[in-house]
């Protein structure tokens, strides 16, 4: 698998379905590992946040979610396939784990959420073990607690909801104590799947404007949402 960075942040060249590949063959391996899901956002973010860079660096697969990240490959003269979002990824590997018995821990999100997601793929895809669900904190000082639930609950696949870096910094500190196989942090991606935020109509995300309609529904974001204008203009003035 090719590995190209962006303004010094690794993202693979893989699909959806080698991304699903990719967790269960890590799942049967037994090794744990960790996956990054990688927008613009994290790119600037990691560009003046060192752990944060690091933890992306030392990631075992970075999966270019968002067009940002596909665009910018190309005008840095590599290619991605395709981005990868990673609320079908989760789609997918639900569908994949509900075959091959895996065991879900989802973890992260507001009070309740967890579970909602949880039950919503667990209809959609009979036979998904939920192993557990839980909002806990990113908070280090509930990483003791936290990680001994995801240990006990026995998992191979957890889902991690805390948004970045917070997500990907607690998958780090954790991964190996939570006894979990492959561990990826998912963003907002429960919020989308239990039904309490609306993802953007296929022909916006097909355009690439799936960050204009999560502006429109949640406008406080404008602040975070700076990067993405900066990530573009980092992008442009590298490539030259
Ligand atoms: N979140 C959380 N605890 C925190 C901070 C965030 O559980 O201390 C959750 C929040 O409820 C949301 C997710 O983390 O479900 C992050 O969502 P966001 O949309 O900000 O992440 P993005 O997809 O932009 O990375």
């Amino acid at each position: 698998m090719n590995r190209v960075l962006i303004l010094g942040v690794p993202v693979d060249a893989i699909s959806e379905a080698g991304a699903v590949e990719w967790v269960a063959d890590a799942i049967r391996a037994g090794q744990p590992r960790q996956v990054a899901t990688v927008n613009p956002e994290f790119i600037m973010r990691a560009r003046h946040d060192g752990r944060f860079l690091n933890v992306l660096s030392a990631a075992d697969l970075c999966i270019p979610d968002g067009y940002g990240v596909v665009w910018a490959a190309r005008r840095l003269g590599h290619r991605l396939p395709s981005r990868v979002a990673g609320v079908d990824l989760i789609r997918s590997l639900a569908a994949r784990g509900a075959r091959e018995g895996w065991r879900f821990f989802f973890l992260g999100a507001g009070p309740g959420v967890a579970e909602s997601a949880a039950a919503a793929l667990e209809k959609g895809n009979p036979g998904l073990v939920v192993a557990g669900c839980l909002a806990g904190s990113p908070d280090p000082a509930q990483d003791t607690v936290t990680a001994a639930a995801v240990r006990s609950a026995r998992t191979d696949l957890l889902l991690v909801a805390y948004g970045a870096p917070g997500q990907d910094l607690w998958i780090a500190r954790n991964l190996h104590q939570s006894g979990a196989r492959v561990a990826i942090g998912v963003g907002g991606a429960f919020d989308f799947i239990s039904g309490g935020a609306r993802r953007a109509p296929r022909w916006m995300r097909e355009r690439g404007l799936e960050w204009l309609h999560r502006l429109v529904q949640e406008p406080w974001r404008w602040r975070r949402m700076l990067a993405l204008p900066r990530f573009a203009l980092a992008v442009l003035r590298q490539a030259r």
